[in-house]
């Protein structure tokens, strides 16, 4: 099986339309209680007691009112540092990897919908040319949830596990540092373990957030039923006994690795 890192394409020569939240609805941020760090949560938000047994740490069910930049709606955006997807989108995953994806509600605001003083602060924060940019009558847009379909390698990554919370499911690494080489940055690898992966077309992997991850199979129904906003990058399988990285970086002390793993 081949795997691909995915990206949501901004668009070349006509950039593609992007979401941002106007509103958070039924959302509150409030501190878990085992580990201390802020959380979603869903709640009625005039509750204030985060013991309140009713309030659940749950990604799905809060809501959010967004707008949409420009007029270039693609059938995959960004909705901050997440994917959201179009009604087309959404009718093709859940058909065909409906193990694999759930989606999230979102309330699409227009221009026009803004009052003055809405749009005399976004102004004020993004500038009038953006505003006036902001489009009416956006398509309807969903947030994809996908789920963890990879083991990161901890070790061949040199990245370290150092909160995994049982409440929130709130989860904290150590990384190698982000290098500056001849002016770029260089991002360390990471190795993910293919003998980990659970079926899912398109995943999450442990410890690469929101960033998301297909097989072939993924980008031959995409390509099919023609969606757009997607790019795919074909990641490098390492085999067996290799013992090098194509940067050259050791990987094992000279034995061949174990499990078949890639760079990412
Ligand atoms: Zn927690």
């Amino acid at each position: 099986m081949n795997y691909y890192h995915v990206s949501v394409d901004l668009g070349k020569r006509k950039r593609f339309s992007w979401g941002d939240h106007k509103e958070l609805i039924n959302f509150k941020r409030i501190v878990c209680t085992i580990c201390g760090y802020g959380q979603l949560i869903t709640a009625d938000p005039n509750q204030k007691d985060p013991k309140d047994p009713d309030l659940k740490f749950d990604d799905k069910a809060w809501n959010m009112e967004i707008y949409m930049h420009r007029n270039h709606f693609a059938d995959f955006a960004l909705l901050g540092i997440r994917t959201i997807v179009s009604e087309k989108a959404r009718t093709v995953l859940l058909e065909n990897f409906n193990n694999a994806v759930d989606f999230g509600d979102l309330k699409m605001t227009s221009l026009r919908d803004f009052t003055e003083q809405e749009k005399k602060e976004l102004r004020g924060r993004i500038g009038s040319a953006w505003v006036n940019r902001i489009a009416n009558d956006p398509p309807q847009y969903f947030r994809l949830l996908l789920k963890q379909g990879m083991d990161l390698d901890f070790k061949k990554s040199k990245v370290k596990l150092v909160l995994d919370c049982p409440e929130c499911g709130c989860k904290f690494y150590k990384e190698p540092r982000i290098k500056l080489i001849r002016k770029e940055i260089s991002f360390p690898p990471r190795y993910l373990i293919e003998s980990t992966w659970k079926g899912y077309d398109i995943f999450y992997a442990e410890g690469r957030g929101f960033t998301m991850f297909c097989t072939e199979r993924f980008i031959e129904a995409y390509e099919q039923a023609e969606l757009t906003g997607l790019l795919f990058d074909q990641i490098h399988h390492l085999s067996d006994t290799e013992t090098k990285d194509r940067e050259g970086n050791i990987l094992t002390d000279g034995n061949p690795i174990s499990s078949s793993t890639f760079l990412i």
